[in-house]
């Protein structure tokens, strides 16, 4: 099969003809139709990521069609149009057996522990307890943009903030994660701010419904900005992005009794950023991580989406094949992107 390939971290990937992958016993191969190419493809590419061997395939979001199954697997079969949660869980640990694969202690993740999706096939581990079928109503690159930022996103607004309608969500940071937590915000029927330093990707929350946004590059004081916005501050704040100063903006716009949700990941230099705890403690603020999301969480949000409550095509920027997927994986921390940038091969 054609896969992109790196032999070392940093060193330009290639493509390349690699064995096609055969399945575990309780493991499938997926016909990769689509996938989605994000950022902790390029943390994982950089040395970031500590889970990955080398030479490594990289890809984590993806959607296809089962090829081959292997023999203990019971509730899939060849032809079944799929997709699967960035961090599939082992199924038999403490946290899997309590419904949260998500912090699964064994995870399986196609693209950091082992091959991923960046290839016509992938294979995938522990198929019964992860795969989710797809509804024949949901397009391959529609399904390939939910299993990293708009699942981690899902469970960040709904489960770990526990967000209503009426509420005050804000979001820190427009990029794939950001605009997907505002389509969900306000499908909940929640009230949104949107920050960022980019006018176009602030264009783009608008054109999300957005109820008000903050142009960050003209405000010196964010967090007071946000709470003069939001009559007192937000009740659900997320930082999408992922840094020192947008974790620290999004717990300081916090009303009382709010909750924060880191979503965008914090690695190398950024791992342990300072928290204002005393804020934390005299306001009694929540502060929480979102980490993927379960498979069994998912038919809650593909409703929504075949609903038309969640439209997560119009958050898909461009669309690449693969041999450009080489490129913009390389160029990721200089391009300006706009949503989810999508790679799609032929079925
Ligand atoms: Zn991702
Ligand atoms: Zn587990």
């Amino acid at each position: 099969m054609k896969a992109m390939l790196y032999e070392r971290f940093g060193e330009r990937p290639e493509i390349v003809t690699v064995p096609d992958p055969s399945p575990a016993p309780d493991g499938v191969v997926v016909k990769v139709h689509a996938t989605g190419l994000c950022r902790s493809d390029w943390h994982g590419w950089m040395g970031h990521d500590t889970d990955i061997r080398l030479p490594h395939v990289p890809g984590h979001e993806f959607a296809g069609a089962v090829v081959a199954i292997g023999r203990d697997v019971k509730r899939f079969k060849v032809g079944d149009r799929v997709t699967v949660p960035f961090v599939s869980g082992c199924g038999h640990c403490y946290e899997c057996r309590s419904g949260n694969q998500q912090v699964c202690e064994e995870q399986f993740q196609p693209g950091f522990t082992h091959w991923g999706s960046f290839a016509d096939y992938v294979a995938l581990d522990h198929a019964d307890q992860n795969l989710v079928t797809l509804p024949d109503s949901i397009d391959d690159a529609t399904a390939a943009s939910l299993g990293c930022r708009f699942a981690t996103s899902f469970r960040a607004v709904v489960d770990q903030g526990r967000l209503r309608g009426g509420e005050w969500l804000a979001v820190h940071g427009c990029g794939g994660v950001g605009l997907s937590a505002i389509m969900i915000g306000k499908a909940l029927g929640a009230n949104v701010v949107a920050i960022d330093i980019a006018a176009d990707k602030l264009d783009l929350a608008r054109s999300l419904c957005a109820t008000v946004t903050i142009d960050a590059t003209t405000q010196s004081d964010i967090p007071s900005a946000v709470r003069d916005a939001t009559g007192g501050g937000a009740h659900v704040s997320i930082d999408a992005l992922g840094h020192p100063s947008t974790c620290s903006h999004s717990i300081m716009n916090l009303r009382r009794r709010g909750r924060h949700v880191q979503v965008g990941l914090m690695l190398a230099d950024h791992a342990r950023p300072a928290i204002p705890m005393d804020r934390v403690i005299a306001h009694e603020l929540e502060i929480y991580g979102s980490h993927g999301m379960q498979a069994w969480r998912y038919g809650a949000m593909l409703e929504m989406i075949t609903s038309g409550l969640l439209d997560p095509k119009r958050l898909i920027g461009r669309r690449l094949e693969l041999d450009d997927a080489v490129d913009a994986l390389v160029d990721m921390d200089s391009f300006a992107g706009h949503g989810i940038s999508m790679i799609e091969l032929a079925s």
